[in-house]
Formats: C-alpha cells, structure tokens, sequence
C-alpha cells in the first residue's frame, strides 16, 4: 500500500508523461494541472437524535471546457480536498477520452454513513445540496454516486435541488445528478455499468491476444458496486473468481467462489467476511497470489512498491480510481505485467450517465438492451483506440490514453482562446 503518497501527485505525475507525448504549451499544462474551482463547506445537520453536527464536504471542479463539470460524491470519513482534486481531475480526462460533452468535478462529505442510520444520511444529503446550492445544476455541474452513496442519495439529491430552484424548473432540473433510481429519472443499467465497461475490457484485452477467458482465472479487490458486477458478468463467461477481499478481510478459493451467492451474501451483510465461501488468507498472500486477471476495485493507492515486487499475474485491470502508485508502475512495467488503466476501464459509469443525462433532456426512457449495446460500442470504440494509440507511440496504454484526453481537451483551448 502507498497511502503516504498524496493522490493529487500521482495524477500529476501520469499528466506529466502525457505532456511529454502530446504537444501541450507550458501556460496550458499548468491550468490543467490544477482545478478551477475548489469548494468546501461546513454545514450544520439536526441528526433524528435531536443532536445538530457540524459536517465538512468538498466538491472540486477540474475543468468544464468540453461541457458540464461531472463525477460522484463520496460519503466517507477520510475523503479530503485533495482526493477530491485527483478524482476531479481523473473526471475530466474519462469524460475527455469517451468524448463526452463533459468536463470532470468530484466531491465528497467527510463522515461514515455505516456510523448513521438511513433517516441520518437524508439529512446530511439534503443539507449538502443546500450548502452546494446553484454550484451544482444539470447545465454546469452533475454530481453522481461513488464510494458510500447511491442511488436513494441521488434520489434525495434531485428532490431537495427541485425543491431549491422553485416551481416552473422541478420537472426540467431532472438531470442534476444522475444515478438515480428508475423511479426517479435514472437509467436502466446504470448500477452496472462500471462493471460491465471493466469487463469489457478484459473482454477485448482477452481478444486481441487470443486468451480463452474460459481458462482464465481472476483476484478480485472490494466487492462493492463496481466489483460485484464485474465478477457475476465474468462469471458467465467462465473466468474463475479465485481470490477475493475486501474490508474486512482476503479469501481464497480454488474451485472459484460463487460470485452471485456471493453478491446475495454481501448485500444483506456488508461485506465479504462470514460468508464461509473461502479460506482466509493474509493481504500480502492475496496480493500476490497467481491469476490472470487482478482487478482492484476498491480504495486507491492499493498496489504500492511492495505489492507491485510480489504480484503474479497477467494484467491489473484498474476499476478502482487511481490503485497503482507510480513507483508500482515502473515495477509492474519491468516484469511484463501489464495495467489496463482506470481512465479507460471504470469509465462506464460515466457513460451510463451521460446516456441518463441525455434521457432526461429529452423525457425518453431508454431499454436496458438500448443502453446495453450503446454502452458496448462506445467502450469498444474508445478501447480499440487507445490501443492502437499505444501502438502507434510506443508507449502505455495509460499514458496512450492521458494523450487522446489531452489533446482534445487542448483542441478546445486552442479553438476557444483566452476571454478577454
Ligand atoms: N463515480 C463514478 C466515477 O468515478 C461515476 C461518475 C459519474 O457517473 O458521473 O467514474
């Protein structure tokens, strides 16, 4: 693990390689490096206990050059400024690399809603839109659900800003947040999209080096939102779940866990420890355990110089924002294993919302089948290029990926000038 590592450096960093590959003027870098707006605020919440807290939330809004600022609220207790500025930034380049009309924003309230109950984290929500007030709205900044909110959040999320902006807006502000649930204005598969685009990915990565996936076998890291879908969809294609942890602790199986026995387990308990479908293992035997396929998808900044020395398989496929330290790059580089980056990988998320985002401007409700096959090609699409990116400058598919951002991020600077 590398957690001394700030976040907000690493996405410098992995900025930095792309401006050596793409022709980016110094000026530019430097607005690109840094976010355009930081809010934090500190808002008072009357808690069911009749208690009134103090709570402490940041939304960060990298870029908007492109479109809307757009990325997830956390609710968290360790979530600070500046892993809201990295994961802002992470926004933007996702959103650039899919070609999105969006730019990237991400925040977050410093607390544990497992601490609170449900009554509890409506009110904390409903007062953070409040705090947040015109900061966010569907034509300048989509907030979405990430690490400890979901789509009840988003729910609350839209009602309390319909509530805000008065009478004749309620139905058109529908698209302030997406991820919200069907009822509410959401989009069919939304919920699995971050995990259906990783998979994807294997998908293709498995294709182009002509890799049975039926013979392949995969360590899953956090069996949440992202995880649990890209384990139950592999499933059916016959890659073996071998390896599993999360919070509260590493399994391993031989015979393969039961992903959706599993996924039944976790919802109704909320985590992976207890349900007796493994071995215990420690975190350094999980990490480096031998599988084809290690997918962290759980907390950044998990795979660190240690990790990285140990580990045993044929390719990282970032889910997680942000897993692998830069020092682990370079290791994991070195000894041929190769990393399917975050930028790509968790992008499906993002799209699902923008097709949501788009439903909602146009009062359309799309089929899952729809949004299925819209999601496949775009993630084939953007795969395929990075790809042949990565080929063509002989360089990572990362730093292939940062360069394909950056530079339509850059066309937009170059066409829209400096005002006034
Ligand atoms: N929180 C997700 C991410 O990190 C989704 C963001 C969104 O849909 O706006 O990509």
């Amino acid at each position: 693990m590398a957690s001394h590592v700030k976040l907000s450096e690493l996405v410098h960093a992995q900025l930095q390689q792309a401006f050596e590959h793409a022709q980016i003027d110094a000026t530019l870098q430097r607005t690109l490096q840094e976010a355009k707006n930081e809010i934090t605020l500190h808002f008072p919440v009357r808690l069911s206990n009749g208690q009134v807290k103090l709570f402490r939330g940041h939304r960060v809004q990298h870029n908007n050059v492109l479109g809307p600022f757009k990325g997830g609220v956390r609710f968290h207790a360790d979530v600070g400024l500046d892993e809201c500025r990295a994961l802002a930034s992470w926004m933007t380049w996702k959103c650039a690399l899919q070609n999105l009309p969006f730019g990237g924003g991400k925040g977050g309230v410093e607390f544990d809603p497992q601490q609170y109950n449900s009554e509890d984290i409506q009110r904390i929500t409903r007062r953070l839109v409040h705090s947040l007030g015109t900061n966010i709205g569907p034509e300048w900044d989509i907030p979405a659900p990430d690490l400890g909110t979901d789509s009840q959040v988003m729910d609350w999320m839209m009602d309390t800003y319909s509530n805000i902006v008065g009478t004749p807006n309620k139905q058109t502000v529908k698209g302030v947040v997406t991820g919200k649930s069907l009822t509410c204005g959401g989009s069919p598969g939304r919920d699995e999209a971050t995990g259906r685009g990783v998979v994807h990915c294997i998908v293709q990565w498995a294709e182009q080096l002509g890799v049975d996936l039926q013979k392949t076998t995969m360590a899953l890291q956090g069996f949440g939102k992202v995880g649990s879908h890209v384990a139950q969809i592999l499933s059916r294609m016959g890659v073996v779940l071998t390896h599993v942890g999360d919070a509260s602790g590493y399994w391993h199986n031989p015979d393969g866990f039961h992903p959706h026995q599993l996924a039944q387990y976790v919802r109704e308990n909320g985590h992976v420890k207890g349900s007796g479908m493994g071995k215990a293992i420690s975190r350094k035997e999980f990490f480096s355990c031998t599988c084809d396929f290690f997918v962290p998808a759980a907390l950044h900044l998990q795979i660190g110089l240690k990790e990285a020395q140990n580990m045993n398989c044929k390719v990282v496929v970032e889910a997680a924002n942000g897993p692998t330290s830069q020092e682990a790059e370079k290791v994991l580089q070195k000894r041929g294993i190769e990393i399917l980056p975050d930028i790509m990988v968790n992008s499906g998320g993002v799209v699902v919302s923008y097709f949501e985002w788009l439903q909602n401007k146009r009062s359309e409700a799309w089929s899952l089948e729809e949004v299925r096959v819209k999601l496949d090609k775009q993630m084939r699409k953007t795969h395929q290029y990075v790809t042949q990116q990565a080929l063509e400058m002989g360089v990572s598919l990362r730093t292939a990926a940062y360069v394909i951002a950056v530079k339509r991020v850059q066309q937009a600077y170059m066409r829209r000038g400096i005002w006034p």
